[in-house]
């Protein structure tokens, strides 16, 4: 595992002065970076990032732009989803050896929809040290300027691709007391959000874009209103958030949701099955929900 050399000055430079990095005690230490405007990091994360013995990052070229930026001399070692197996047994055994590992992503938080779940898993089990570097995520720069309930939230990260799948996992979060927060591709932008307002009940929602970076972007509507948009406008440029108000903020939570729930789930699966989902999500019958699909498809 490369590391820093004796003779690394360990340093970074904030407004032209260069800031001694104090040497760091062993730790995994999980650093937060900027989500597009590199100003948004902080003075302990680069410090860190300077400090630590090894730097291991998602992508070697993208963590460069931001080491360069603040004067910072590492040399990153790579650590994603695709080499984890190999590469999370070397950093743990860095790390047994006394040794400091800060992971970094390509932006925001590490492990928020980002890899790093099995090493800090390791580093705990091996009683090392874990020690998060707090700073940007998307999730909560969303929800913050989003303009819908902020007291209680839920992350959900990335939908399924798949629509029956989407559907089913939609109809779990359904009664979540609380703003929903979802990461979205804008590909799939309008489909997710029509998938939602079958789903959810057509609640007030915010598709949060390009957060932090020039073309910033709140759009605010219901989710059949912002699905149409996005139908309509095409996929947008860049990267988004979406987020949903709570239950009760506006949805219909009549038997035409439960019939819109189970048809989507029989696109996806037997009768039968869509039935024992449809009782799983809804709390409903499963004689009754498999009834009624029957009606539904005319074979009833
Ligand atoms: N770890 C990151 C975090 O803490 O936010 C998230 C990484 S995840 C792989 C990438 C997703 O985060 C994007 O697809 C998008 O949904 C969201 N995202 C990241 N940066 C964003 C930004 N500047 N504006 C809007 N969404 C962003």
């Amino acid at each position: 595992m490369a590391a820093q050399t004796e003779d690394h000055r360990r340093s970074f430079m904030v407004g032209g002065a260069e800031m001694p990095a104090r040497p760091l005690p062993p730790a995994l230490y999980l650093v937060a970076t900027p989500i597009g405007n590199l100003g948004d990091v902080t003075l302990r994360a680069l410090e860190t990032l300077a400090a630590a013995d090894v730097l291991a990052c998602e992508d070697t070229r993208v963590t460069r732009v931001l080491l360069s930026r603040y004067g910072i001399r590492q040399k990153p070692v790579a650590y994603h989803e695709h080499n984890a197996a190999e590469a999370g047994p070397k950093l743990v055994a860095a790390l047994a050896e006394g040794r400091s590992v800060a992971l970094v992503s390509d932006a925001g938080t590490p492990l928020v929809s980002d890899p790093g779940f099995r090493l800090v898993e390791a580093a705990r089990q091996a009683d090392i040290a874990v020690v998060p570097i707090p700073g940007p995520s998307a999730a909560l720069a969303a929800l913050t300027a989003s303009g819908l309930p902020s007291d209680a939230f839920f992350f959900a990260g990335f939908l399924p691709v798949k629509a029956g799948q989407r559907a089913s996992r939609l109809g779990e979060l359904k009664a979540v007391p609380g703003t929903l927060i979802f990461y979205e591709s804008p590909r799939r932008l309008a489909d997710a959000l029509a998938a939602m307002a079958e789903a959810l009940g057509d609640r007030p929602a915010a598709v949060c874009r390009e957060l932090t970076k020039t073309f910033e972007e709140f759009r605010t509507g219901t989710l059949a209103e912002l699905a149409q948009h996005y139908a309509q406008a095409g996929a947008p440029k860049g990267e988004v958030v979406v987020c949903v108000a709570p239950p009760g903020a506006g949805e219909s939570t009549d038997a035409a949701d439960v019939d819109r729930l189970l048809l989507s789930l029989a696109a996806e699966m037997g009768a039968s099955k869509a039935a024992a989902e449809a009782a799983r999500l809804t709390g409903g019958r499963k004689p009754d929900l498999y009834r009624r699909l029957l009606e539904l498809k005319g074979d009833g």
